[in-house]
């Protein structure tokens, strides 16, 4: 084994394509025929016609080409049609003296076929002491797979494999695979909360055009006369695509226990968002082989020409000659492709995570080495090396200013945490905005966008930004000529390495003598010195300083910052969009009591950083307990209760609340009480609006879940999860809300307060000042006063 891997180092250092070697896994379609009739797939029109027999199968493996195959897929058409499946599988064994591994899929159809199936192959499987994978192909819950294998039933009778398999002593595990297209593609959620709660694994794929399955490469149709373009099921669009990428990022940080499989996913994820080219491996550039139901070898089933018919021809002899046809794949098709097989990963992650699973066996981690002394000096100057560079790579682009802007169209910038924005963000972006345009109707907005893609998901979310121009934090900093005003838009300050980028681009304005405005922001959490540093810098360089509380003003002069005239404390710009867009909603509160949650997991190595880990994670499982525990007691006295789940942030960026809540929430005796059609696709932020003006009571976390529940005028209970640093505490404090240090939760006094705050009734909404201080500065510096909207 260990030899192995270290010739697997080797190769991937290695330029590709890679010394062919023999197969070491080998996929075989057993048949060409299939009872389902899915969307992604066109093997059921087939009709059934050469098919390898077993004389021909024990035939093609005999060739010395498979004598170092390990594992072996069968799969189909629908592999368990052929009642000789077993003695395929013996064969099998008996011919290829290394192979272990049979992995079956199967779409499950025709439960009591498929099953009895089974129980043959696993018997042989044993005899051979071999090790059996059965996977079930489940591309939704209920309905939706349905839908998407085109028979009504499917789901049912796939359940009963799936039952079957689960307790069946001869198969070694059970796997979910899940085929992402467009029809399923906002129930994947939905089907991991099925996975987790049977304890089955489940693997995502991205549908793709495959040869095999008949769908590659066109798409284009001759009925008549005429020719029928199809969509393919495959193409996801944008928004699609966004939704799926988070959720993959959610399997990597918070499931998928295989870092191959978790390096796939993250390769995925680049194609999708970005086009970028595949990084995860495939065996089968270099070490696989399809054998076809009719006797074909190829190379790969996605791509590879018929390389010969094996039951006549020297396989060995096909696979190594027709080389160069493996070599064109690999340089023309290999980079474009997703398909889900995987292989080795470029050398640096194979190293990387070798060297991690060889500390797993001592119990260690690789954080446990980066604590070491000498080792944490070394790599906190490097963090700081890399830092200032990040900041001397923008401050690189500063272009001399060209008087564009015209009095009456101002080009304005807006800088921030955009590109990972939560709700929160997105509605003190509606707040600036609205601001910014109550003066100046006719402005051109640049936002700079950290990851531009989660920035146009929002700025499709809501049409009140168009028309916004999204730029890097680069191009940002070229275009600062251009610009008339640049705009710190909302958020906290804080010591992230993105602060480089961020005051950087303060820098420039100041330079260029373009004015600058910290638009309603709080200050901390604080880091390293050098951070903190970029932060008092920034607040220098800005003209106006909007603080969102009076503890960030006083942060900010803790830090050194002298105050100005030029200085104010005004309400977050989110209570502003929350205020505009109330009004239009039209919205009145449900009947049954819904108790609205805004909760979120606790990130501790930021906002406990003072304690060991033992010391936060305790406090991290205290507190949840008891807030379960509390939900359930309220539930006991109000049993008509709604729960309802709302994620403040539906990115991986700021963690994704959507997998906490699964994670807390689905499988306590409160799962009944739950509404969960926030948990699966995103929504424009007006849909979370009107769910907190329909709600009852509020349990808050996220300091603008309270935000949002305060301007609402719903009664509220907060959480204050920075223990005492200021911003849950303070905006509670105003508005007399009753909070809860995250320290001190007890699940009775939580069950009380919530039971108290709702039978409060609904207080009017506060009134709010940020638009009136940020409009008055615009006026100030541009000599003009607000519109009215
Ligand atoms: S086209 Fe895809 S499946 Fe075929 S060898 Fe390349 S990466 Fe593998």
């Amino acid at each position: 084994m260990a030899v192995r891997r270290i010739v697997d180092i080797v190769e991937s250092f290695q330029k590709k394509p890679w010394k062919l070697r023999k197969p070491q896994v080998v996929q075989f379609p057993v048949n060409d025929i299939c009872d389902a009739k899915c969307q992604m797939c066109n093997i059921w029109q087939q009709h059934f016609d050469t098919q390898v027999n077993l004389a021909e199968v024990e035939k093609i493996f005999s060739n010395p080409l498979f004598s170092e195959v390990r594992g072996i897929g069968l799969n189909g058409g629908e592999p368990t049609l052929r009642p000789d499946l077993p003695d395929i599988a013996d064969i099998l064994y008996q011919k290829l003296p290394k192979l272990r591994h049979i992995s079956l899929i199967t779409n499950g159809t025709k439960a009591d076929r498929v099953a009895e199936r089974i129980d043959h192959l696993a018997a042989v499987v044993k005899k051979h002491a071999g090790y059996l994978d059965v996977m079930v192909s489940l591309d939704g819950v209920g309905e939706v797979h349905d839908r998407v294998r085109g028979r009504p039933g499917n789901f049912s009778n796939a359940i009963k494999v799936l039952e079957h398999v689960c307790q069946h002593e001869g198969v070694d595990s059970t796997r979910i695979g899940c085929t992402v297209i467009r029809e399923n593609v906002y129930g994947i959620h939905d089907l991991y909360d099925f996975a987790r709660e049977r304890d089955i694994y489940i693997k995502y794929r991205l549908g793709v055009p495959h040869q095999r399955l008949y769908t590659a490469p066109a798409e284009s149709r001759q009925i008549g006369k005429r020719t029928w373009i199809f969509t393919r099921p495959y193409d996801l669009d944008f928004k699609a695509r966004v939704h799926f990428s988070e959720f993959l990022w959610g399997l990597i940080k918070h499931y998928e226990p295989s870092w191959q499989q978790r390096y796939f996913y993250q390769s995925l994820i680049g194609q999708l968002i970005e086009n970028a080219p595949r990084t995860a491996g495939c065996d089968w550039q270099h070490r696989g082989v399809t054998v076809s139901a009719r006797g074909e070898l190829l190379y790969c089933a996605v791509q590879s020409p018929v390389l010969g018919d094996a039951r006549v021809e020297d396989a060995e002899k096909l696979y190594f000659e027709n080389k160069p046809k493996l070599e064109e794949i690999i340089k023309n098709n290999c980079a474009q492709c997703a398909h889900d097989y995987v292989g080795l990963p470029a050398g640096n992650v194979l190293l990387r995570e070798t060297f991690n699973e060889v500390l797993g066996k001592f119990g260690l981690e690789a954080a446990d080495i980066k604590r070491l002394p000498g080792l944490k000096t070394w790599l906190k100057r490097r963090a700081r090396q890399r830092f200032l560079k990040r900041e001397k790579s923008v401050l690189s682009n500063v272009v001399y200013r060209s008087e564009s802007s015209s009095k009456n169209t101002l080009t304005i910038l807006v800088c921030g945490w955009y590109g990972t924005e939560t709700l929160g963000d997105k509605a003190i972006l509606g707040g600036v905005m609205a601001s910014i345009r109550s003066v100046f109707p006719d402005s051109k907005l640049l936002l700079a966008s950290l990851n531009s893609y989660i920035s146009r998901s929002t700025c499709e979310q809501m049409p009140e930004l168009a028309p916004v121009e999204i730029v890097d934090v680069q191009q940002a900093a070229k275009r600062m000529g251009e610009v008339a005003l640049l705009v710190f838009g909302g958020g906290p300050l804080m010591a992230i390495d993105e602060m480089a980028d961020m005051d950087a681009l303060f820098s420039i304005a100041k330079g260029l003598g373009v004015p600058s405005v910290i638009a309603g922001c709080g200050v901390g959490p604080l880091g390293d010195a050098y951070k903190n540093a970029a932060i008092k810098h920034l607040l220098q360089s800005a003209s106006y300083r909007i603080y969102r509380d009076d503890s960030s003003s006083k942060a900010a002069q803790a830090l050194g910052v002298i105050s100005s005239g030029r200085d104010f404390v005004a309400e977050d710009p989110a209570f502003e969009w929350v205020k505009i867009n109330a009004d239009k909603c039209h919205v009145t509160r449900t009947n049954r009591p819904t108790l609205l949650l805004g909760l979120r997991d606790w990130p501790y190595r930021e906002y406990a950083a003072h304690l060991s880990q033992p010391e936060a994670l305790d406090i991290k499982h205290r507190f949840e307990a008891a807030v379960i525990s509390a939900l359930e007691l309220v539930v006991e006295r109000e049993p008509s209760l709604v729960i309802l789940p709302l994620p403040m942030c539906t990115n991986h960026f700021g963690d994704d609340d959507r997998f906490f809540y699964r994670k807390l929430l689905t499988s306590t005796p409160i799962k009944k009480a739950l509404d969960r059609r926030f948990l699966a696709e995103e929504l424009a932020p007006i849909k979370y609006l009107e769910a907190f003006l329909e709600a009852h009571v509020a349990l808050t976390m996220r300091f603008h879940a309270s935000v949002f529940s305060i301007a609402c005028g719903l009664p509220t209970v907060a959480l204050d999860y920075t223990l005492g640093q200021g911003k849950v505490a303070s905006v509670a404090q105003r508005f007399n809300v009753p909070c809860l240090d995250l320290r001190d939760v007890d699940a009775n006094r939580l069950a009380d307060l919530l039971h108290r705050q709702m039978s409060q009734s609904v207080v009017d909404r506060p009134a709010l000042e940020f638009s009136s201080v940020f409009s008055a500065i615009l006026a100030k510096e541009f000599g003009r006063q607000a519109v009215s909207s």
